[in-house]
């Protein structure tokens, strides 16, 4: 789960790495109170899950609370790379010497994690690397090891921070660290960290990845951090569910079991819809053990779409056989009820297979069609979606 930076800093603050004081404001007549009660130079900035705010002109220096009123105006409602500005954070201005770049990340290639470091913060890092590479430190971090201060020093001076500031970006550095470990987070990244006219290291802006696989361990960061006005309702009600479900943009509704069955059914419906002009309507992985109940969470989750105009179940029987989910579609039918109003498409395979067919044969359900392979159920789909 990416974070906007107001949320990034409140973790930094858990930890102690050094910021600038701030609040949240959803309206100018907010922001403006939050300068008066800071009382000096504030920094005005859009909270949008996008970089390049400050060229964008999300970001701007206010001097007084009438002029961050003013800029908050300007910048509620614009849009950044389509991305509208509801939020913003109002700071205390810090005056800046120079700006630094920070980041640790997950390196996936290298199944390790990795520190970035350069002197040449505030722009794109992206040019950095790009055009003066030699200016960018990658420093592989030993996760049984970890980040203290000393090896903080050596990711600063990697990044060729000037001496003078080693010491205290150290501190700043492997506090960062600690973040993106306590956190569970697989991306830290501050830029610009500035150096101040008096020599302090401060994050002034962040970006944090927190990892979905952990929030077992962060039940309070992740109800604190998920905005359920950005999020998609269907999506909502499957995670209450515990329902592995992506929306995607087509008319079939699909539900199959087990994540590498469900991309390739997206594959073969996406090609079967070319003919029909529909596409798949989302992801859904039901798991393993394919309960009536789960059916009936998945089909009501699917059934909720309003752009869905029929429905594949893909199933390949293995320890859940077949005739435990043929079983597991009819009462969910009958849970459904009404409820269940589209054309259900059911391709059945793998263990048991001629019981679970029997099952929906008996069952003569009017809304379900029997398929006899992969290929035929999509195109079956695809063809009663562009009814
Ligand atoms: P981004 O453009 O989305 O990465 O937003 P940033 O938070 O990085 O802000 C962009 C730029 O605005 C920074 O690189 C700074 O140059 C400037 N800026 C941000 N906060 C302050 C501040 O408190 N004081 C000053 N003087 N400049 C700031
Ligand atoms: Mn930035």
């Amino acid at each position: 789960m990416d974070l906007f930076e107001y949320q990034a800093k409140a973790l930094f603050g858990k930890h102690d790495v050094p910021t600038t004081p701030g609040r949240v404001a959803d309206t100018a007549e907010e922001a403006e109170k939050i300068a008066a009660e800071i009382g000096k130079p504030v920094v005005v900035k859009a909270q949008v899950k996008v970089g390049g705010r400050g060229k964008a002109g999300g970001v701007k220096l206010a001097d007084d609370p009438a002029e961050a009123k003013k800029h908050a105006e300007d910048i509620l409602g614009l849009d950044i790379k389509g991305h509208v500005v509801k939020r913003l954070l109002v700071a205390e201005a810090s005056d800046i010497a120079e700006e630094y770049y920070i980041s640790f990340l997950l390196d996936r290639a290298n199944r390790n994690y990795l520190a970035m470091c350069s002197v040449e913060g505030g722009v794109e890092i992206e040019q950095v690397a790009e055009e003066t590479p030699d200016r960018l430190a990658r420093i592989n971090i030993d996760p049984t090891v970890g980040v203290d201060e000393a090896k903080a020093r050596e990711i600063a001076a990697a990044g060729h921070l000037p001496e003078e500031v080693l010491d205290a970006a150290a501190v700043t550095i492997a506090k960062l660290y600690e973040v993106f470990i306590a956190e569970d987070a697989t991306l830290v990244e501050v830029n610009p960290l500035v150096r101040t006219p008096d020599d302090q290291i401060l994050a002034l802006d962040g970006k944090v990845t927190l990892d979905e696989n952990a929030e077992f361990r962060h039940k309070e960061s992740f109800e604190d951090f998920s905005d359920a006005g950005t999020t998609d309702p269907l999506e909502l009600k499957a995670k209450e569910n515990d329902l592995n479900y992506v929306k995607l943009d087509g008319q079939v509704g699909i539900i199959g079991n087990g994540a590498g069955l469900v991309m390739s059914t997206l594959d073969v419906v996406a090609y079967a819809g070319e003919q029909y002009g529909v596409g798949p309507a989302n992801f859904l992985d039901i798991g393993g053990g394919a309960s009536a109940e789960v059916m009936a969470n998945g089909l009501d989750v699917i059934l909720g779409d309003e752009q869905v105009k029929s429905v594949f179940v893909n199933v390949f029987g293995g320890i859940t056989a077949c005739d435990a989910v043929a079983n597991g579609i009819v009462k969910a039918l009958e849970i459904l009820g009404d409820e269940a109003n589209k054309p259900l498409v059911v391709r059945l395979d793998g263990n048991n297979v001629e019981e679970g067919r029997k099952i929906l044969a008996d069952a003569n359900h009017p809304l379900v069609t029997l398929a006899e392979n992969m290929d035929s159920g999509a195109d079956k789909a695809a063809e009663l979606a562009s009814k």
